[in-house]
């Protein structure tokens, strides 16, 4: 049973009942829609086929929708023609449209004069092209092309010295998301997250349209960086965007700054999502390279929940062959570890019961070899992502009535959801656990396992209650 799980882009290369139904076979988790690109009627569209064909496939399938947030991007060039950008040469920066050349741009932000200090650099294109600042006025930015090159039209533009004054959310944002929870998604992604508000912000736009869907912020600025623990103590996931963050960064930060995420979103007990150019030459290539084969590896070590492939699936000539390679590297990865190695035992005091026990659970499946897993109970999926956290040596199998909950549950690491109808009473709860097991085929009867819930079952209350179980068993109990 893989652990760390994937997920995949959709696009043009993908976006096929056919194609997903493959990459779902293949391994596929989580489908994830960037709404940078496409139409949100397409997006819309996508969602509901992915739900069908999951269902179809009898998986539990989670859609996570990418919103664009405040990506600078320059504006058009003069005959929509690819500029020439010379070292040494100068170009003006204006914030208002102009038919663009080799010495006058636009870029789409109204406060670049205001916000741009003279001496910062600025990136084009992913960071191909390094600008910098010599003169800043009303008037424009005045910049000597550093690194140069060709320029075509809309491309992104990046400020790594400057804070952006742009809130992450954008109106288009807002938009997407209207169209996400009628489509019912199961996450957004929120881009360019500079500090916790943010977070804070776009919560409450979802909770005004009677919605609560869990938010993962995108990692990709300096200024998230700095605000790190603060994001993600508000988020519900976080992602480790090494596409931006490799532009507003220096290389040798991202790897670290991959390791401090995971880190921090490990003690935040929220999911983290590795992403971008994991296995980027399978965009054209049927196999790929040792060093992004170890990449995966080491991001599945470094205890990510789950794994992202973008342009490979979404624009690639390999979609479904990327899933099941990135399947075959994750297998192979955590055959050869210890899922504990290296997580210390010592756990932070609290009085979290939920936490206590998942604690005591994962410490019974270290010590009995016996046990085949840890069977929990989760009504919001709290409890069950807080096992995926303390990361025990066998599936945490998260059991609950909810399909949405399901669906979430299929982000976290060691995690499998199972739809089960809810234990009416104390008695039901180990029948619940044997047919849930049992139905799945995930377990044999006579198997062991460790159950975890909170009684009374009708209460909404904390992990209160540990068993160990023998599966088959519960026809014995009368409590
Ligand atoms: P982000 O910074 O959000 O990752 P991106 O431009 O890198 O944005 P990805 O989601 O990583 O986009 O996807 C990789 C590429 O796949 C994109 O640059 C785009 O060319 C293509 N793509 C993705 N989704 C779609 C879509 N729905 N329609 C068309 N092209 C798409
Ligand atoms: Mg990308
Ligand atoms: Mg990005």
């Amino acid at each position: 049973m893989r652990r760390t799980k994937i997920v995949a882009t959709l696009g043009p290369a993908s976006l096929h009942r056919d194609t997903i139904a493959a990459m779902i076979r293949a391994g596929m988790d989580v489908a994830r829609l960037n709404t940078s690109h496409g139409t949100l009627e397409g997006h819309a569209h996508a969602a509901a086929l992915v739900r069908e064909v999951a269902a179809e496939e009898g998986r539990h399938v989670a859609v996570l929708m990418d919103l664009a947030g405040p990506k600078l991007r320059t504006g058009e060039t003069e005959f929509t023609r690819t500029l020439e950008l010379v070292p040494g040469h100068e170009i003006r920066l204006v914030n208002y449209p102009v038919a663009g050349t080799e010495s006058l741009l636009t870029v789409e932000y109204s406060r670049l004069t205001e916000d741009v200090q003279v001496g910062e650099r600025v990136l084009l294109d992913d960071g191909h092209i390094e600008l910098e600042v010599v003169r800043s006025s009303p008037e424009g930015v005045d910049c000597r092309v550093v690194a140069g090159g060709s320029l075509g039209p809309r491309k992104g533009v990046s400020f790594p010295g400057t804070n952006l004054t742009t809130p992450a959310l954008t109106d288009k944002d807002r938009a997407a998301i209207r169209v996400g929870v009628e489509a019912s998604v199961d996450y957004f992604g929120l881009s360019f997250v500079r500090d916790a508000d943010d977070v804070v912000r776009t919560r409450e736009f979802i909770d005004s349209l009677g919605y609560d869907t869990p938010i993962i912020a995108k990692i990709e600025r300096r200024q998230a960086v700095e605000h790190l623990d603060e994001i993600l103590a508000e988020a519900d996931g976080a992602m480790v965007a090494r596409g931006d963050l490799g532009v507003e960064l220096p290389p040798e930060d991202v790897p670290v700054q991959q390791r401090l995420i995971i880190a921090s979103a490990g003690r935040n007990m929220i999911p983290v999502i590795t992403a971008t150019q994991m296995l980027e030459s399978m965009i054209d290539a049927p196999r790929p390279t040792r060093a992004e084969a170890s990449d995966v590896a080491n991001a599945v070590w470094d205890l990510s929940d789950a794994l992202m492939l973008s342009g490979e699936t979404a624009i690639g000539r390999y979609p479904v062959a990327s899933v099941a390679m990135m399947d075959r590297i994750i297998v192979r990865a955590e055959e050869s570890i210890s899922e504990s190695d290296g997580i210390g035992m010592a756990a932070p005091e609290t009085d979290d019961h939920s936490y206590v026990v998942a604690l005591a659970a994962r410490s019974i499946v270290e010590s009995d070899l016996n046990m085949r897993g840890i069977a929990c109970f989760t009504k919001s999926g709290y409890t069950a992502l807080l096992l995926s956290k303390v990361h025990p040596n066998a599936p945490v199998f998260g059991i609950s009535p909810s399909e949405s909950v399901c669906r979430r549950l299929a982000l976290a690491r060691g995690v499998t959801p199972i739809l089960s109808q809810t234990a009416t009473s104390s008695e039901d709860l180990l029948h619940v656990v044997d047919s849930s097991l049992l139905g799945g085929r995930y377990i044999v009867e006579g198997d062991e396992v460790v159950v975890v819930a909170s009684l009374p079952v009708r209460a909404q209350g904390t992990t209160n209650f540990l068993k160990l179980h023998r599966v088959g068993d519960a026809a014995e109990y009368e409590w």
